[in-house]
């Protein structure tokens, strides 16, 4: 019998599987791969978080090399086997890079004697990409996984699945269509969110909790933080406290720029930078997340803050500088945000922050401690993660319990990185190769 295997999301995941599918002579046309967004080609820049390599296609590409970033994967195949995938999910990128040589690895080995005592570092390597780059990527990496003959469905949302009966339903220009499957990948990451929710109570999924992580996204002239930038691309700073822990998050440097994401119809925001001198703005940006315990529904709390975070349907933009305004995006328009004064931050924004926008003001100011910006930098309110719920799988093929054939990957299983999503595919994807029969 001949086993079709459906993916829903064509991004990091879904793609990565495909790819070591038919890398390993699984049959093309028996992969039929369905995204609500566009293909390369056609994809727009702002479409952010839909189309061909998902949101892992328009970010900054920073691929992180640590199990203990980006969300789970040891605790399913351990410790060597998660350092295994990640390494095939790196040289994937290398495989489909018109530049590999220009990809870039920042190896920080110890913190920094100047962010004592006011901080701790995280020590991972990271590799940086550039989103320029991603984009071409993404077309070489399509072009090789339809010469494989996988298929590939564009503009199609899938808003179905029966489990049951192992069927999906998706529409495309308004109309209702129907695929089986034998083996489906569910992989929708952060822009499906929703609809993983839908499903998981539709069918009463277990699910492990998740915390939410909320906060801004800070922004400066790069000269201030040259000399932590110089030891670790992505710095992640962080602080603890006894119900919150602050980190950065995701940081951008040299041609830097703030990218708007919505999230259920609001806006928040994320960063990533583009690679080459042309695009240079001397800029660095990241995020300033808390993880709060002790909120009782986090995830209904942080989607109330982040609604109300919101001004003439704009996410927020503050600086104590007044002539500092929010920046230009990396195709040259201003970043939507509105620009807020003092009176507004302190009256507002920390009054519907519940008293925790106390944390990330002082850790911007216990940073000017260390890198002496002084009122030279702006933030974008509200940058949050939120998490899909977790859902209990088996751990030798991610598939839901009471159905062996759904495999959850990616941030549809509550990763929030490019290297573990990818790995979440890759990992499925041998399974079937040595489980699932197709003659
Ligand atoms: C601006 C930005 C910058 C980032 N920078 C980094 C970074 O530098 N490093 C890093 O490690 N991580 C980064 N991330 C996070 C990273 O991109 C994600 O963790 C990763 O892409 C998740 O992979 P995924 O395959 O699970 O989901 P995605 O890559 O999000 O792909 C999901 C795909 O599913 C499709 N889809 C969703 N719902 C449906 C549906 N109902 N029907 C059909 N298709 C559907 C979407 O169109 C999308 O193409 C960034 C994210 C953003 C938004």
């Amino acid at each position: 019998m001949q086993k079709k295997i459906v993916i829903v999301g064509a991004g990091v995941a879904g793609i990565n599987a495909a790819t070591k599918l038919v890398d390993n002579g699984y049959p093309g046309e028996l992969i039929t791969i369905i995204d609500k967004g566009n293909d390369p080609h056609n994809r727009l820049p702002e479409e952010v978080m839909t189309g061909m390599l998902g949101c892992g296609g328009w970010s900054d590409g920073k691929l992180t090399y640590h199990t203990a970033i980006g969300g789970q994967l040891a605790k399913y195949c351990g410790e060597d086997k998660a350092m295994e995938l990640m390494d095939q999910v790196i040289s994937n990128f290398r495989r489909f890079h018109p530049k590999p040589e220009e990809i870039f690895c920042s190896d920080p080995v110890a913190e920094p004697d100047f962010i004592k005592p006011y901080f701790g570092l995280r020590l991972f390597p990271v590799w940086h990409i550039g989103s320029n780059y991603l984009h071409e990527i993404a077309k070489a990496w399509y072009q090789y996984l339809v010469d494989k003959d996988v298929k590939f469905m564009w503009n199609s949302e899938v808003s179905s699945i029966n489990f049951n009966n192992s069927f999906i339903e998706y529409k495309d220009d308004g109309f209702l269509y129907k695929e089986t499957y034998d083996e489906l990948i569910f992989a929708v990451g952060k822009s499906g969110i929703d609809f993983a929710q839908q499903l998981s109570d539709d069918y009463k999924l277990p699910t492990e909790p998740k915390s939410v992580q909320i906060g801004v996204r800070f922004e400066a002239p790069q000269k201030y933080f040259q000399k932590l930038i110089d030891i670790s691309y992505d710095f992640k700073l962080y602080q603890k406290y006894e119900d919150v822990s602050l980190r950065s998050f995701c940081t951008n440097n040299n041609a830097a720029y703030v990218a708007v994401e919505e999230t259920y119809g609001d806006v928040t925001y994320n960063g990533h930078a583009k690679k080459g001198e042309q695009f240079r703005n001397d800029m660095t940006n990241f995020g300033i997340l808390m993880e709060i315990k002790g909120i009782k529904d986090p995830f209904k709390w942080s989607r109330h803050v982040v609604n109300k975070l919101q001004i003439n349907n704009e996410g927020l933009y503050y600086s104590p500088n007044f002539t500092r305004q929010p920046g230009l995006t990396s195709e040259g328009t201003t970043v939507v945000a509105h620009p807020i004064g003092e009176d507004t931050f302190n009256s507002f924004v920390k009054k519907v922050m519940g008293g925790y926008m106390d944390y990330v003001v002082n850790f911007i100011d216990d940073m000017n401690k260390v890198f002496e910006f002084g009122d030279d930098w702006g933030m974008y309110i509200p940058e949050v993660k939120y998490l899909s719920p977790e859902p209990l799988v088996n751990y030798t093929n991610l598939a839901l319990n009471e159905y062996p054939n759904v495999h959850f990957v990616g941030d549809a299983l509550s990763a929030r990185g490019i290297t573990v999503s990818g790995a979440h595919g890759i990992y499925v994807a041998e399974y079937l190769l040595t489980n699932v029969t197709n003659d």
